[in-house]
């Protein structure tokens, strides 16, 4: 019923030559993939070359982007709002990702501002979750994942989560090569569906929850295995064609 989502955030890499080679690399290498929705989050400079690059690509590679803020217009220097995203064919775009979280201090509540004003341009924010190294060693797991949820469904209810992207990332995960295990990643999807399902079943069904952190082609199909992972928020193995496209290939 749900369909898995895998979804490469570049994070701060490239240039125009990169973009341009890794696109057309996955064009390639992605053929004949079926049953998986594919997404790209360049950095937001390159939006434009990736949309020109999409449109003439054969197989269907969804744009996004990495941030967003929570203005429409106006002086906000250096903001970039949803309408900007829309005008070069953005649609999934990730918010609260713990590198904001912890370098540029978004709390939850800022978090949630993002993913209310996306909702409302008709974008599908993709919501990263995760706790930290020590939050998971104290236990805290299920209750960061749950107070950072919250700020979404208790200001905005919790249909608002219909039609978006739950990505749950430990942080102790990401970039460091050291992925949850499937089972860790399953036990955990599984508490915040039923986190969600204690506001709506129904909504914790049909929600799209990603797993992230140090996904690569050697651990993806067991991931994906579990019945709770609906795909992948992929970092660094995002930068490679090849790799990325066995990523969408086990989903
Ligand atoms: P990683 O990053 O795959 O490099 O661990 C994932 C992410 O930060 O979204």
């Amino acid at each position: 019923m749900r369909h898995p989502l895998v979804m490469g955030n570049w994070k701060l890499n490239g240039n125009k030559a990169m973009v341009s080679d890794l696109i057309k690399g996955l064009d390639n290498a992605l053929a004949g993939v079926e049953g998986v929705d594919v997404a790209i989050a360049p950095p937001v400079m390159y939006l434009d070359l990736a949309q020109q690059l999409l449109g003439k690509a054969q197989n269907k590679i969804v744009l996004g982007a990495q941030n967003v803020d929570v203005n429409a217009s106006g002086a906000f220097t250096g903001d970039i709002s949803p309408e900007m995203l829309k005008d070069f064919g953005a649609t999934h775009i990730i918010i609260g990702h713990s590198e904001r979280r912890e370098y540029h201090k978004e709390s939850d509540e800022f978090v949630a501002q993002k993913f209310a004003f996306l909702k409302e341009q008709g974008l599908t924010p993709v919501l990263c979750i995760g706790e930290s190294e020590a939050q998971n060693e104290a236990g805290e797991t299920v209750e960061v994942c749950a107070r950072q949820l919250d700020a979404v469904i208790k200001t905005q209810g919790v249909e608002a989560l219909l039609g978006a992207v739950i990505a749950y990332e430990p942080i102790w995960a990401i970039g460091t090569g050291k992925a949850a295990t499937a089972e860790q990643a399953q036990e955990i999807h599984a508490a915040i569906r039923a986190h969600i399902a204690s506001f709506s079943q129904n909504v914790a069904e049909q929600v799209v929850i990603q797993y992230g952190g140090s996904v690569k082609a050697g651990n993806a199909a067991e991931l994906f295995a579990m019945p709770d992972i609906d795909g992948a928020l992929v970092g660094g193995a995002a930068l490679d064609a090849e790799g990325f496209a066995a990523i969408a290939k086990a989903a």
